[in-house]
């Protein structure tokens, strides 16, 4: 009988070691003001570390965040004095409260671009602010009094030291948290919504959901922040959730390294350890007493930036050694080492086995199952009179053709023709301007190209759209998207393990099809322009596509490359039964692959019919070739 393994992962074993540091600090004789500012410190790095979800991982700005913690303090700190209500319940209370008004928010806005979700944030920072002042019920611009501590198990945390351990158990795990949320498949969509939402959308992923998501979740860590300042404190006006602190907490994210979960809680160790002494320094510097502090942090924080504009973390995992590099380095997710048995181009189907890894990955094969494939003969797709005009342009015009299972074809012509136009009308990134489509019998014109990746449409981009800061495996999961199930949070608690074992087979193997498996742990942005199209065809393949949409995905490969590329083109072909529309300007490398050629000019589709029609069509010869022979 197989012995089950259980291993604590290496966040969470960092996480009880923290904790238990946390539960010794309360009883180390440390001083009041010590334990004061390192609560303070953690009430900050909650919010900050909410911003390095929103900012960092998803690259939205905001500069509201201190309005959602006033959200989560007033709350409580209202329910809990005017009804006289746990503050445990003020805690749901805020929470509910925060995660509908961020829904709300985030629903008006995030479809914003550009410098518009910033404004907005502030908009909302302002509003909130003048909110809480103006109200009677909570105390005007005085604010709410006479809060009661945090009850636990019968006993009150009234002293700094309790809280000391309430606030870091609390940064500790949430830390925890958004460390697993980002090594799942949720995490990666979060990851990929920094370089605009086009190339997510075609890998089938709903990326709005995914915007509210962090937008939701970064409120509700500064919700929870406020809920444990006003207990804290025991009072709460709304000074301390103006737009000021709301400009605060993004500078601490981005100067402690608003790309890392550890950036924030170092950015707020700085900059309040940075305050606290420039307050203590300054008056006796200069003599008299002001908000000197503020200017000469601001001078301060503008040379560290200088310095190492992706903050401090950043900073010391390129220069120390110790202890960053190697924290990081033991919190990276597991890889795929083994070789799967069986894949590439010798095996007879893309479909993805198990192996020898266990009853947990086999029951997740089983969700990631491959779809049923198109019958021999079935036409795939059907593209009828097809027409796209940019104002006066036509860049497409009135353009048909079939492509069938298994069959690859080409789609040729000379530059500005309108391929890429058409490509984009295909996949669903572009609407038509008349015509039809057809995917599997069914009319798709209508629909966006997530759905259209669902249903069995994989593509690579002419301009290659890789997250280069992420590893070569993890550009390629994003395409297996849609094939998983796990939720966000399954992640936070560990339950997609299973499925991610699968989803990393599935994605080696799509590597290994196209000759990357060896570049599978490497940043995608360290692979040549030849490699990073091969990973853009090992990204669509990961979506078990029964359409492969290929936009020149030969530029840039040398020789020896491009005959591979054909070899593995025409084994997805024949052995996958993955029908392949490619635009392609090398003229040998379509010649000998495709079945079928389609040829534009001008928008206009000029000639249909095999490589060896195709190629003596005067037409053809006079508008591809300039009329030269
Ligand atoms: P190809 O891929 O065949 O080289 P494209 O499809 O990229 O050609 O372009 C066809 C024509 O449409 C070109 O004249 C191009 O300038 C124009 N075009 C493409 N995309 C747009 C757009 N978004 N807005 C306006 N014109 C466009
Ligand atoms: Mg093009």
């Amino acid at each position: 009988m197989k012995l089950l393994h259980f291993s604590i992962p290496p966040a969470v074993r960092l996480g009880l070691v923290l904790s238990v540091l946390a539960f010794s600090l309360r009883i180390a004789p440390l001083p009041e003001f010590w334990v004061t500012l390192a609560n303070y410190i953690g009430l900050y790095g909650l919010v900050a570390l909410g911003l390095v979800l929103l900012t960092g991982v998803a690259g939205m700005t905001s500069f509201g965040q201190a309005a959602f913690v006033g959200l989560g303090a007033y709350a409580s700190a209202y329910l809990s004095t005017v009804w006289g209500v746990s503050p445990w319940f003020g805690l749901l209370a805020g929470i509910t409260l925060t995660v509908v008004a961020a829904y709300c928010l985030g629903w008006i806005t995030l479809g914003l671009s550009g410098h518009f979700l910033p404004l907005c944030t502030i908009a909302w920072g302002i509003s909130l602010f003048y909110l809480f002042g103006n109200l009677d019920y909570l105390g005007k611009f005085d604010g709410i009094t006479g809060i009661p501590p945090i009850g636990f198990y019968g006993m009150d945390l009234s002293q700094g030291r309790d809280n000391f351990v309430l606030i870091w158990l609390f940064v500790i795990w949430s830390c925890v948290a958004l460390h697993h949320l980002l090594n799942s498949r949720s995490g990666r969509v979060l990851k990929a919504l920094k370089g605009g939402v086009l190339m997510a959308e075609s890998c089938g992923v709903a990326t709005m959901q995914y915007k509210l998501l962090a937008f939701i979740l970064a409120a509700v860590l500064a919700a929870l922040s406020g809920w444990l300042y006003a207990h804290l404190q025991r009072a709460v006006n709304p000074t301390a959730f103006n737009l000021t602190a709301g400009i605060g907490y993004l500078i601490m994210a981005v100067v402690g390294g608003v790309g890392y979960l550890g950036g924030a809680v170092v950015g707020a160790i700085v900059i309040t350890l940075l305050n606290n002494w420039l307050q203590n320094i300054l008056p006796s510097l200069l003599g008299q007493s002001g908000n000197y502090e503020v200017i000469v942090s601001g001078i301060l924080l503008i040379a560290l930036l200088q310095k190492s504009p992706k903050g401090i973390w950043y900073w010391v995992e390129v220069h120390v050694n110790f202890p960053l590099s190697r924290l990081s380095n033991s919190l990276r997710p597991p890889s795929v080492k083994e070789p799967l048995q069986g894949t590439g181009p010798t095996s007879n189907s893309l479909s993805i086995s198990a192996g020898s890894n266990g009853l947990s990955a086999k029951t997740a094969c089983t969700k990631l199952a491959p779809r049923p494939r198109a019958h021999r003969g079935q036409v795939v797709l059907r593209v009828n009179e097809v027409c796209k005009s940019f104002g006066g342009l036509k860049a497409v015009n009135a353009v048909g053709f079939e492509v069938k299972a298994s069959q690859i074809v080409g789609l040729i012509g000379p530059n500005g023709a309108g391929k890429s136009t058409l490509f984009n009308l295909i996949s669903g990134v572009l609407p038509l301007s008349s015509g039809s489509i057809e995917f599997l019998g069914n009319a798709v014109q209508s629909l966006p190209a997530r759905a259209r990746a669902r249903l069995g449409m994989g593509r690579s981009f002419q301009h290659v759209r890789l997250l280069g800061q992420m590893s070569v495996l993890d550009n390629v999961l994003i395409g297996a998207h849609t094939r998983a199930h796990s939720s966000w949070i399954g992640a936070i608690f560990r339950f997609n393990q299973a499925e991610e074992f699968a989803l990393r087979e599935i994605g080696q193997e799509c590597l290994r099809l196209v000759g990357l498996e060896d570049f599978a742990q490497h940043l995608a942005d360290t692979l040549s322009l030849g490699q990073q199209r091969l990973l853009e065809i090992a990204r669509a393949l990961a979506s078990d596509p029964i359409l492969l949409l290929l936009d020149e995905p030969a530029a840039g490969l040398r020789h020896f490359e491009k005959q591979e590329l054909q070899r593995t083109l025409k084994y997805l072909s024949v052995e996958c039964g993955i029908s392949v529309l490619i635009v392609e300007h090398d003229m040998d490398f379509v010649m000998g692959l495709v079945d079928e050629l389609v040829v534009m000019d001008f928008g206009n589709p000029i000639a249909h019919g095999s490589p060896a029609q195709v190629r003596d069509n005067p037409v053809v010869i006079q508008a591809y070739l300039g009329g030269i022979d």
